[in-house]
């Protein structure tokens, strides 16, 4: 393999990976939403996440706001993604030196408003100047409540597969803005999501919830990586999935099954947890009377490896960077 097309995103991952020594003080390392460290006598969550313009974002189709904002709640997520409290980010800021200058005080209200929402405050950055296009890059520290986190890595073989929310609303989101379709909560999921702090919090305390992950990728690809983080594969069972209202109405202009979009579809920011078998309707229940919001049984961590949907193999695994 000589192009990093072929290597993909995860290859590439790996590759740099095996170059890594371990620490003692690293609890957590690379493969998971955030790396834990230990530091003094308590831990750190720690995490960045790059948002690049005509990958991530387009100037043409987003408010300045609305990119800032979702540069760092998509960064922030992380966090939630550990079942930990949001602390402080650092902003790197690249763009080219014609950009206008309202433009990136609307930008920067964005990253502070999303910041702010979640409890954490900037504290530093760097700017740069760039050849061509914004980039952004967002450093995040949390800390982990009660001295607990959730990796993606403890699923057992017959945990529920449980999703937070409604998954799929923000793909919708943006086909919504590509169509020029009035979808108001749809594009609102796309623009401004919110991360699961709360959420995680409660779900990292219950006994019976054994790995967490954010959905930046996808339900398939995402509740794939905590299989995959324990040797074991998934069957998602599709007549569970739940069904936002407004991705329902969405079926008269979207261009395939809604369905698609929950499975298939990114930058959600909901959570997957894998749930112990007999303990995850009782977990569901308190967590919908507590939130407001549904935690879904949506299918079964297995032995056999994989990610089957409705017990058949299943080929629209998210997003790769490099590939495709
Ligand atoms: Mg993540």
């Amino acid at each position: 393999v000589t192009d990093l097309s072929a290597l993909g995103e995860f290859g590439l991952i790996e590759r740099f990976t095996r170059l890594l020594s371990a620490h003692p003080d690293v609890v957590v390392g690379v493969g998971d939403d955030c790396a834990v460290l230990r530091c003094g006598g308590s831990h750190w969550l720690v995490s960045c996440d790059a948002s690049l313009e005509g990958v991530h974002f387009r100037r043409e189709s987003a408010a300045p706001e609305a990119i800032g904002w979702k540069a760092m709640a998509s960064a922030l997520s992380d966090i939630a993604a550990m079942g930990g409290k949001a602390r402080f980010a650092l902003v790197t800021l690249a763009c080219p030196p014609d950009t206008d200058v309202a433009w990136l005080d609307a930008l920067f209200q964005g990253l502070s408003a999303a910041a702010a929402s979640c409890g954490a405050v900037i504290v530093g950055g760097d700017t740069t100047r760039s050849a061509s296009g914004v980039v952004l890059d967002v450093t995040v520290i949390g800390e982990p409540l009660g001295g607990r986190w959730l990796t993606r890595a403890g699923a057992r073989a017959g945990d529920a597969v449980a999703v937070t929310g409604y998954p799929g609303r923000s793909a919708a989101g943006l086909l919504a803005l590509e169509y020029s379709h009035d979808a108001p909560v749809l594009i609102e999921a796309h623009l401004h999501p919110v991360p699961r702090f709360a959420e995680g919090q409660w779900l990292a305390e219950q006994t019976g919830a054994h790995a967490l992950i954010d959905m930046s990728d996808g339900l398939l690809q995402d509740a794939g990586h905590v299989a995959e983080a324990a040797g074991l594969g998934l069957d998602i069972d599709p007549g569970r999935l739940p069904m936002a209202r407004e991705l329902e109405k969405a079926r008269a202009w979207l261009p395939g099954d809604p369905a698609a979009l929950i499975l298939g579809g990114g930058e959600d920011y909901e959570l997957i947890v894998a749930l112990e078998r007999d303990a995850a309707p009782a977990l569901c229940a308190e967590f919908e009377r507590r939130f407001g919001l549904p935690l879904t049984i949506v299918g079964t961590f297995e032995e056999a490896g994989g990610v089957r949907v409705g017990g058949r193999g299943y080929d629209a695994a998210g997003f790769d960077h490099f590939k495709g």
